[in-house]
């Protein structure tokens, strides 16, 4: 166990802490958890219960995150806890995310340590940490992606967002790239379906961006739930507006998961989100979709292929040094891939 880095004790109650570190501003007494029951009261002070301890752990494709223009055709070394500081209802990862997993030891200078065999093996860029909610495993992530960056490679958080602007303010510096999750574009869905708020979400995305780490955005479309094209105007209005035309938005299909069980999204749902979101951004994908529609990058302004894949596989890569090789237009990768790199 560690102590947690962000809480205050509490006056008027005998051994009351709050957490600060996400806007839940879970108040906890002695020997109670907070709401991501990840962390603990014990004797008055706060402990992160999930220091160093692993659910899961393997090689994955970095398109995997899904992350399409930050070391494209790269693979990184994927690791997750358990517990997650939001609850909603549709969590593809809820067995490690809502229940109590087990878990497997694991030091930062060991993660570390595979980071970079991995990276002089199989060509792995780095660490992301991903599968439940990174964020409420702050204290390890930071440790950890302090020495990943010390060996040289990147670290990347899939995240829901949800944390509060002093501890992101610290982490920042430690990573280079996110995935976060803008589950709606609303705060009764944030407060109904996932138990959080939309606000804190929006603001990480823009000190992230900001502070000039790469960030990507994926929103879930769900029907009957966040599908609106008001809805989704606003969302890419936001992006657009806040984040910048560049960032890559990724539209996700939903399936029935926890306690989901209303049908898949329509595939014509999706593909009216991304004709809107293209009027507006430049690089627009869809996720989970049969045949792998909407996987690939098309130059925004002439049109032409420049980045094919299959699955998460890269199959074609055509940009050349960051640009369409056609008509001249940024592309907005960063890092190119490994076979480039290898023939430099
Ligand atoms: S990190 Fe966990 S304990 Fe802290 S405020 Fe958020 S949900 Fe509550």
């Amino acid at each position: 166990m560690r102590e947690a880095s962000f809480w205050r004790k509490e006056e008027g109650e005998e051994g009351l802490v709050t957490c600060v570190l996400c806007p839940q501003y879970c108040k906890i007494r002695p020997g109670r958890v907070g709401v991501c029951r990840a962390r603990r009261n014990i004797d008055g002070r706060l402990y992160s219960l999930i220091y160093g301890e692993v659910t899961s752990f393997g090689l994955d494709p970095i398109e995997k995150k899904p992350l399409y223009h930050f070391y494209p055709g790269w693979d990184i070394l994927s690791v997750g806890t358990r517990g997650c500081n939001l609850a909603c209802g549709f969590c593809q990862n809820w067995h490690i995310s809502q229940a109590d997993a087990e878990t497997q030891g694991l030091t930062p200078e060991g993660l570390a340590a595979a980071a970079a065999e991995y990276g002089r093996r199989r060509r792995s860029i780095g660490v992301a940490y991903t599968y439940s909610e990174p964020l409420i495993w702050y204290e390890f992530v930071v440790d950890a992606s302090k020495l990943v960056h010390e060996k040289g490679l990147k670290n990347v958080l899939v995240t829901n967002g949800e944390i509060n602007e002093e501890p992101l303010r610290e982490l920042l510096p430690h990573v280079d790239a996110m995935n976060i999750d803008v589950k709606a574009f609303t705060e009764p869905f944030y407060a109904k379906v996932c138990h959080g708020k939309l606000a804190p979400v929006l603001r990480t995305a823009e000190m992230s961006r900001k502070a000039g780490c790469h960030v990507e955005i994926t929103n879930l479309i769900i029907p009957g739930h966040n599908d609106s094209p008001d809805e989704i105007r606003k969302l890419v209005d936001w992006v657009a507006s806040s984040l910048g035309d560049d960032t890559p938005l990724h539209f996700s299909r939903y399936f029935p998961a926890y306690r989901f069980d209303a049908p898949p999204t329509p595939v014509a749902t999706l593909r009216v989100a991304v004709e809107m979101a293209r009027e507006q951004l430049k690089h627009v994908y869809m996720g989970n979709v049969p045949g792998g529609e909407g996987d690939d990058t098309r130059c925004y302004r002439c049109g032409e292929s420049l980045i094919e894949r299959s699955g998460f596989d890269l199959v074609a890569y055509r940009v050349k040094d960051g640009r369409c090789p056609s008509c001249g237009a940024d592309v907005h990768v960063v890092g190119a891939p490994p076979f480039q790199e290898e023939t430099r």
